[in-house]
């Protein structure tokens, strides 16, 4: 925090480049789409919507929609997740508490857990930061698949190929 009265023009902009090798910022204006094709289908009634891949740390920001009463198959997590629920309301069998509008969740490395969205919830929406790898997991923890940034990429390639929007269309999202 610098002395007051040391920055004797506070609303004077930053004057210098930024480091040469910094990355560029992202700006998704409209982060809930109204575009149907933003969404990349996940699984059945599960889908989610890319606002950062970042390969270069191993993480990524999304927007996850379930409708109806879907489900999120069981997974552990190698690193911890962040969650702000935007709509709707969901919960983890393996906790007893409720993810409603407005929730924050954090989730530390080592947790396993399937996320259900309940019967007369229409439509769920979470904002999450997932770090690292999601294993999916039998109810034993055998080991039944992944995901990570990489495979979100892949994705994302599959699906705005598909759509029309071109297999780079999710370049602007990767970091
Ligand atoms: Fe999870």
């Amino acid at each position: 925090m610098p002395l007051e009265g040391d920055d004797t023009d506070p609303r004077t902009p930053y004057q210098l480049p930024f480091p040469k090798d910094a990355l560029d910022e992202i700006v998704v204006p409209s982060a809930i789409p109204e575009d149907e094709r933003l969404w990349v289908p996940q699984a059945e009634n599960v889908a989610f919507r890319p606002l950062c891949l970042n390969r270069s740390n191993g993480y990524w920001m999304n927007l996850l929609r379930v409708r109806k009463s879907g489900v999120l198959s069981r997974h552990r997590h190698s690193q911890p997740v962040h969650g702000l629920v935007l709509k709707g309301r969901w919960h983890y069998l393996e906790h007893d508490w409720e993810a409603v509008e407005g929730s924050y969740v954090f989730e530390p490395p080592g947790e396993t857990h399937t996320l259900v969205v309940p019967d007369g919830v229409d439509e769920m929406i979470t904002f999450f930061q997932v770090n690292g790898t999601m294993t999916y997991v039998d109810p034993y923890g055998k080991v039944m698949g992944f995901e990570d940034v990489f495979t979100k990429i892949d994705m994302c390639r599959k699906h705005f190929t598909e759509v029309g929007l071109g297999e780079d269309f999710v370049d602007q999202f990767i970091r």
